[in-house]
């Protein structure tokens, strides 16, 4: 039975819990930093002139790029990318009488394609601290530069012992992964779609519940790993629509993984494919489905369920993808450089991509 819990004590229990923080970890910060938005391959764009940049007619304007090519115009300069993925530097310089006067720089991420990587399940090892099947991927990911998004499981960060909460944290501070909400029990019975009348966390489940596990877990990652969790995904993806309020309802959550697309968070789709099924990774099946003109594909995987064919045939499609020139990145990247898009951009990632 679903519980309506009254509006004012939820709006109480929601203040208490949302609680803003500066993110403590610098993995999303320096990325930021050092992207200010995207651009696909051989297409152009126009950059308008800085508003403060100065203007005088005696002033002589100069635009540079490291990558592609730049033509200044009346009111800025058309950008056109390169035919490979690369970051650009743009840099635009103002010169009165042979001085510099202004400097004004930008970089732009140039891709062919963003691939995410949805790795579920984290889970604490008493002896080992991770299972040693999670060691073999990250090392795998950490020695193809490739990136991962991790999937941590709220109640493991109860048990999990100072060098685990050491070792998630140094994880999450490499640009190499994220951490992200994977729920509190991670307890799944049905879904919408398979066995709809069994609940789940996040699914058949009340309000108060569901606001209960997904905070707990957002105020476990500050306590114990001092990190801000970005992106949500319910386990088992089984939701309903308390589950739309609350990821709404919380400020630090910017990404959804296999979300409400009414949501007014960034939902991002599940496109393709690598285990067929779960969790048996299989090249065939997945290249047989890829699409290179695709913009972005989230991938959903299980490193923990994996035998040593499964691993193989895991990367085998990590070296294929990267000899397609595709773009890894995080949710939380992924969010931070669409959102300086515009938000027509941004309707496309939720609903097209
Ligand atoms: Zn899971």
């Amino acid at each position: 039975m679903r519980v309506m819990i009254p509006s004012l004590l939820l709006i109480a229990f929601l203040c208490s819990c949302s609680r803003k923080q500066p993110l403590s970890h610098s993995n999303t910060d320096s990325f930021n930093a050092a992207v200010d938005t995207t651009l696909l391959v051989g297409t152009s764009t126009h950059i308008s002139q800085p508003p403060n940049a100065p203007k005088n007619m005696e002033i002589d304007y100069e635009w540079e790029t490291n990558e592609g090519t730049i033509m200044a115009d009346e009111s800025g300069a058309k950008y056109t990318a390169p035919l490979h993925p690369c970051i650009a530097s743009i840099d635009m310089r103002a010169f009165l009488q042979d001085s510099m006067i202004y400097h004004y720089s930008t970089k732009f991420l140039i891709h062919k394609q963003f691939v995410i990587l949805k790795a579920d399940d984290i889970i604490y090892d008493k002896k080992t601290i991770l299972p040693e099947r999670w060691f073999k991927f990250i090392q795998l990911i950490q020695s193809r530069h490739a990136k991962a998004a991790l999937g941590i499981i709220g109640h493991y960060l109860d048990k999990g012992d100072a060098t685990y909460c050491r070792l998630l944290k140094e994880l999450d501070a490499s640009s190499t992964f994220e951490l992200w909400n994977h729920g509190y029990t991670h307890s799944v019975g049905g879904s919408a779609l398979v066995n709809p009348e069994l609940p789940s966390e996040f699914y058949l489940t009340s309000l108060e519940e569901q606001i209960m596990h997904l905070y707990k877990t957002q105020d476990l990652a500050r306590q114990k790993l001092d990190i801000n969790l970005h992106t949500f995904g319910a386990p088992g993806n089984a939701i309903d629509q308390n589950t739309t309020f609350t990821v709404e309802s919380c400020p630090d959550i910017w990404v959804w993984f296999f979300g409400d697309p009414k949501s007014n968070t960034v939902v991002l789709k599940r496109g393709g494919e690598i285990e067929f099924p779960t969790p048996n990774a299989n090249f065939e099946e997945f290249s047989k489905r890829y699409d290179p003109n695709r913009n972005c594909y989230v991938y959903q995987i299980h490193p923990n369920k994996w035998d040593d064919q499964q691993f193989s045939e895991f990367t085998r499609i990590l070296d294929f993808l990267l000899e397609q020139q595709v773009t890894f990145i995080n949710p939380a990247e992924y969010y931070m450089v669409i959102k300086k898009r515009n938000d027509l951009i941004i309707e496309e990632v939720i609903t097209g991509y």
